[in-house]
């Protein structure tokens, strides 16, 4: 009998420790208790929400940017033209050259004729500069500064022509929106001055959609959104690699539903092969024509290429009807006769200016203001 009590005994005693161990082991692998605060605390609906997505969206809040007021157009190119003078241009001191000449012999007019080739004037515009310039100064002398500056003023005045109707055509027809497709090889500027004419359009009053139908470079939309936000401009973009064709159709069927009063379209410059241009811009062009003409066809030439750069833009004329021409970087480049041959070869005139990388660095072109700060007048 006392041999059954002693077994029972330590049967259960085997049993006790066996319990304890099993839930001391539980306890071990549940997650460490809540404190009791958030015991107390309402239960909440979101505790499944993992924790990583809740960093980023705090971090995401928008930071309030106050937005840039743009500069008036109006004030640009007075502002700008210190960068197209002598001391910056050599295109401008090539002329000076000429007007500070004593008497104009062989060597002088050789020179003169030198700089006006170096500058990409073109042989045609040189000789009929040259020799308008001659025939002046034979009548006239060039005794008088004065005089010989303003020949010279008139001769160039011819060459870019003042009568062209330089002004930006943005305006849509029927409450629709004035759609400006821009196009231009890579490198040319084309990104940023997209982002400077949205300033532009902005600081004339117009509301602004850019469409980002450059689908090839992904930093190309990246950069048109931040030329946009800084402006309160909104960027329509598409998957990398997308179809340019549909970014277009989205922005400007987005502009008419919002009223926008211009869409601004971003196109890729891949010059692969005529075809494939001609394929890739004359079905953006045809999409948005179907909701909205297209009223401006904005080419960008970076004007330090010189004839390099006027081959280009060539081809991009050819496959679409190009209505005005954007000169970037123009400051500080010896090219700056490339404005005539560009207007010639083309037939359109010259809109636009890029006189340097700040953010309003973009005027509208015209002839007078070009050639008196070309010329250094006031
Ligand atoms: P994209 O590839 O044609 O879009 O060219 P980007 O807009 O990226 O410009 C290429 C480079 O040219 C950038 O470093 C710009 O800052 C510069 N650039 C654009 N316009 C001007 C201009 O008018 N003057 C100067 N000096 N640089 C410019």
């Amino acid at each position: 009998m006392d041999i059954f009590w002693i077994i029972m005994a330590a049967v259960g005693l085997v049993l006790v420790v066996a319990a304890v161990t099993i839930v001391v082991g539980r306890r071990r692998a549940l997650p460490p208790a809540p404190p009791a605060a958030e015991l107390l605390a309402e239960p909440s609906t979101e505790v499944s929400e993992p924790v990583v997505e809740s960093v980023p969206e705090a971090s995401a809040e928008p930071a309030v940017v106050p937005l840039e007021s743009p500069e008036a157009p109006a004030s640009r190119l007075s502002r700008l033209r210190r960068r197209l003078s002598a001391s910056n241009n050599p295109f401008a001191r090539g002329l000076l050259g000429l007007l500070a000449a004593d008497r104009l012999d062989a060597e002088a007019w050789e020179d003169l004729e030198a700089t006006l080739i170096t500058s990409d004037l073109g042989v045609g515009p040189t000789d009929e500069l040259i020799t308008a310039l001659r025939r002046e100064t034979a009548i006239d002398g060039v005794g008088d500064p004065a005089k010989a500056r303003d020949v010279l003023r008139n001769e160039l005045l011819k060459l870019i022509g003042t009568d062209s109707d330089r002004s930006l055509r943005v305006t849509g027809a029927d409450g629709k929106p004035g759609v400006v497709l821009v196009v231009g090889v890579n490198g040319t500027g084309k990104t940023t001055t997209i982002g400077k004419l949205s300033r532009v359009l902005v600081a004339d009053g117009h509301t602004v959609l850019l469409a980002a139908a450059d689908t090839f470079r992904a930093a190309a939309a990246d950069q048109l959104q931040t030329w946009g936000s800084r402006v309160g401009v909104r960027v329509i973009r598409g998957p990398e690699g997308g179809d340019p064709a549909s970014v277009a159709h989205d922005a400007v069927a987005a502009g008419i539903a919002e009223g926008v009063d211009v869409v601004v379209v971003d196109t890729a410059g891949r010059l692969h092969t005529k075809t494939g241009l001609m394929d890739e811009l004359g079905k953006i062009k045809r999409v948005i024509d179907r909701l909205a003409p297209v009223t401006e066809v904005l080419l960008v030439i970076d004007a330090t290429t010189g004839q390099n750069g006027l081959a280009q833009a060539r081809v991009f004329a050819e496959v679409v009807d190009v209505t005005g021409i954007v000169l970037s970087k123009l400051d500080g480049s010896a090219k700056g006769g490339i404005v005539v041959p560009v207007q010639r070869e083309l037939g359109v005139p010259v809109k636009l200016i890029g006189l340097g990388e700040g953010a309003d660095d973009l005027a509208p072109f015209d002839a007078e203001g070009f050639v008196d700060a070309l010329l250094g007048e006031s």
